[in-house]
């Protein structure tokens, strides 16, 4: 049964044919069959369903590759007896590792069916998460998958290994890690893939390295990469080489692994990511806030790195993202001509590149046999849209709650911008009321 959803500018991402004025997409099941005009689709398509979205614009879902679950309930808690953190380790430690060790089963449950509602208003289709839960590792990727299933959201999940918390958690999290992919391999889904997480090199022994690439196997790692100045120091005090070199001695740095924000990196660890095709993922509204340098994620994109666009936790929405992305490099190199074209690249071209390493069809793009991951969004734009102009209109014109429709995997899970098939208000109302306990707990 194809499906056709037309009447509307679309956006193909698809070098093919970028823009279509009045297009259309055909889908049976999961599967973008076919697109064109919608005059042609409905010809060639007769029988067809038809949603007419009126002028709206059809694209692409959108992609995060770097996110976290675990941070939702921290919105707006105020922590008592809580220090002023003036760097990021210092963020970590007030913060960051104090919500981790407090999140129990519920509330790992209500952060995913949140963070992905979330992502999911705002347009966001596929999420690469990097979770963390010091006081409950066993079976919390699990959980966070049983929740993506039931709202339908597509993903790649990983448990954060760490030595911070003991040699027993630390363990606990390797072997989190190794069910789940063992888990992800069994489903044989689209729908959901593992990745091996590791938190960072400055909380990672030796020793710990050593077992999670034994545990890996294949599977490729999602790690934070010189965030802080202080994960490259700790790195040379104690293992005297820098970050990216450490890791690659580990066969961490492959052509399946994120190395996330890789700020505090010199042209030597570059060219190591480079020769190894290794990912680098992007997150500039949490590098600003935790202050911690803008990375050369532009100088690395003009190396041939591939680069991906993330948001770390600090929003779901990923056209907000872009726009800092855009932003960030004109003021670090005090050039307003910089950005310009890479934001977008990352967001849109290298995030579906991304995708294309661990998932079996294409994501990201309007074409025959790509995934149906479709987003329908509201937008009266003042001025014309053409195919030379697109990513104006997504850095000036559009935000993440622009989207009235998200489709994944050929099924509606917001139409007109209602969630189908989950209680949304009661999840929230469940969500603020298990907050409320967790401050206490943290
Ligand atoms: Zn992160």
């Amino acid at each position: 049964m194809t499906h056709l959803i037309g009447n509307g500018i679309l956006i193909t991402r698809n070098a093919e044919l970028p823009l279509i004025g009045d297009g259309c997409v055909a889908i049976e099941g999961n599967t973008i069959v076919d697109f064109g005009t919608s005059a042609d689709m409905k010809r060639k398509y007769e029988s067809a369903a038809f949603d007419d979205v009126y002028g709206s614009l059809i694209m692409p879902g959108l992609i995060n590759t770097h996110g976290h679950i675990y941070s939702a309930l921290a919105r707006g808690m105020s922590l008592s007896g809580g220090k002023v953190s003036k760097n990021f380790t210092q963020i970590l430690e007030n913060l960051w590792w104090r919500v981790d060790r407090a999140l129990g089963i519920e509330e790992i449950k209500s952060s995913a069916y949140t963070t992905y509602l979330d992502g999911i208003r705002n347009g966001v289709t596929t999420v690469f998460d990097h979770h963390a839960s010091a006081g409950k590792v066993q079976g919390s990727l699990f959980t966070i998958a049983d929740v993506a299933k039931e709202i339908g959201v597509r993903t790649s999940l990983c448990y954060e290994v760490s030595d911070r918390d003991g040699q027993q958690i630390s363990d606990a999290g390797i072997a989190e890690n190794a069910d789940f992919i063992d888990y992800a391999k069994a489903q044989n889904s689209n729908m959901l893939k593992a990745m091996f997480g590791l938190h960072a090199s400055f909380t990672l022994s030796d020793e710990t390295l050593t077992k999670c690439a034994d545990a890996a196997g294949d599977t490729g790692f999602h790690v934070h990469v010189a965030e802080g100045i202080d994960d490259l120091n700790d790195c040379i005090a104690k293992h005297g080489k820098r970050v990216v070199q450490r890791l690659n001695d580990f066969g961490i740095i492959g052509n399946n692994t994120l190395s996330v924000h890789c700020i505090h990196i010199d042209e030597a660890e570059k060219d190591i990511l480079k020769q190894n095709d290794c990912i680098v993922v992007h997150n500039p509204e949490s590098n600003m806030g935790n202050a911690v340098g803008c990375s050369d994620v532009l100088g690395m994109m003009d190396k041939g790195i591939l680069v991906g666009l993330g948001t770390d936790g600090f929003t779901t929405d990923m056209l907000e993202s872009l726009k800092v992305a855009n932003l960030i490099h004109k003021h670090q190199q005090g050039d307003p001509s910089v950005g310009w074209a890479q934001a977008p690249q990352m967001l849109f071209e290298k995030n579906a590149k991304i995708c294309a390493r661990f998932f079996d069809k294409p994501l990201g793009i309007i074409d025959r046999g790509a995934l149906a991951d479709i987003i329908i969004i509201d937008y009266n734009a003042p001025t014309p849209i053409t195919q030379d102009n697109i990513d104006a209109h997504m850095l000036f014109g559009l935000m993440g709650r622009s989207v009235t429709s998200t489709m994944i995997n050929g099924k509606y899970v917001m139409r007109n911008r209602d969630i189908i098939d989950v209680d949304e208000s009661k999840i929230y109302a469940d969500s603020r009321q298990v907050a409320k306990e967790f401050w206490d707990k943290v």
